[in-house]
């Protein structure tokens, strides 16, 4: 776990960069700072591996207060990757991507199976193990760099606006391959953006800065629903507003759905009847215990009206019905705030 308490920074001349700063996270977590260039992102995010030390508060690692830790030891433990890649030039592309498991004297086959390991994970030829920084594109360097952060042995990292110089397509190629090998690996990321867009597809919860102080810390999804101010809106954008808000109209047509009563043993013309008169394109098959089973359409059902006579065959004599109750109401509030699919 991951906390900040309390924690100020103020430089020499007086500028307050971080202004009473209290968050926390898990491990495993991808954690996004957003906020307009000079809001502190880069100053919070680098009090972390003490790039940068507090002018008051604590940062907690584990329940360890990290200025008590020694800083090199503690860099040691966490990645670091920048804008501008920094692939040593006079290293080959497989010395970069085993630099930190070379530090900590792996064996050299061991290496090597990593090496290729990630090479073959960014979709890169094996070939290219073996040429130098300059041989490679901007964008292929890029990818050597985020692969070479989750290759070291390393739980945390940090990322500091890493695809800012990117291109469109290479950006989000590389943010995909982030969020994969991030997910992947259980890895903990601090990513620093000023892209809302890449904010809300990489984290899974996202910290709003203005002038040093945490505005609000959230899911993406209780951040487009909930905006704390003005600040945050205008951060979002009226575009991605307004989509969010549609998105809540769609969870609302959903209850809806959930509002009309059928059970297992209703015959299929009953069910369909229902359906049209109620406006219903689909059902949602709930359990005894108000767990959501899936969804079913009336294309599923009219493909199935000849080999079926009630509903229940349709679904295999699952438990079946759908009903307006707190139940399946908790139960669909749930899984659409994570954002899981369904899953038969
Ligand atoms: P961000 O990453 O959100 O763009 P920073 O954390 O880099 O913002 O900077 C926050 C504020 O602190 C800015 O006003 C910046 O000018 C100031 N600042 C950053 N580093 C220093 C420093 N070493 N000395 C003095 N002021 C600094
Ligand atoms: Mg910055």
């Amino acid at each position: 776990m991951i906390e900040f308490k309390n924690v100020t920074k103020v430089f020499k001349g007086g500028k307050k960069a971080v202004d009473n700063v209290n968050i926390s996270f898990e491990k495993g977590e991808f954690v996004c700072f957003i906020g307009t260039s000079g809001s502190g992102k880069t100053t919070t995010m680098r009090m972390l591996n003490r790039m940068i030390e507090p002018t008051s508060g604590q940062i907690l690692i584990d329940g360890k207060d990290i200025s008590k830790q020694d800083p090199v030891q503690l860099r040691r433990g966490i990645g670091y990757v920048i804008q501008n890649i920094g692939l040593m030039p006079h290293m080959t592309i497989r010395e970069n991507i085993v630099m930190v498991p070379k530090l900590l004297k792996w064996p050299e086959e061991e290496r090597n199976r990593i090496a290729e390991k990630f090479i073959d994970l960014v979709e890169l030829p094996r070939e290219m193990l073996d040429r130098y920084p300059s041989q490679l594109s901007g964008g292929q360097q890029q990818r050597i760099g985020v692969v070479r952060a989750l290759a070291a042995d390393q739980d945390l990292i940090l990322m500091d606006e890493p695809f800012g110089a990117l291109d469109p397509i290479t950006r989000e190629s590389l943010q995909d391959l982030v969020k994969e090998l991030q997910e992947k690996m259980g890895k903990t990321i601090v990513f620093v953006t000023h892209d809302m867009d890449e904010a809300i597809k990489l984290a899974n919860r996202i910290l709003i800065m203005d002038d040093g102080k945490a505005i609000q810390f959230d899911t993406p999804s209780s951040i487009l629903k909930n905006p704390a101010n003005e600040f945050v809106e205008n951060l979002i954008g009226e575009e991605r507003l307004m989509q969010a808000r549609q998105e809540e109209t769609t969870v609302e047509q959903v209850m809806l759905r959930a509002a009309i009563s059928i059970t297992p043993e209703k015959s299929i013309s009953e069910a369909i009847k229902l359906m049209r008169e109620k406006r219903v394109d689909t059902l949602l098959v709930v359990d005894g215990t108000g767990v959501l089973k899936g969804f079913i359409d009336v294309e599923d059902i009219n493909r199935n009206r000849r080999s079926a006579t009630s509903v229940g065959d349709i679904i295999h004599h699952e438990v079946f019905f759908v009903r307006k109750d707190s139940y399946l109401r908790d139960t669909l509030q749930r899984i659409l705030k994570r954002g899981l699919k369904y899953v038969p």
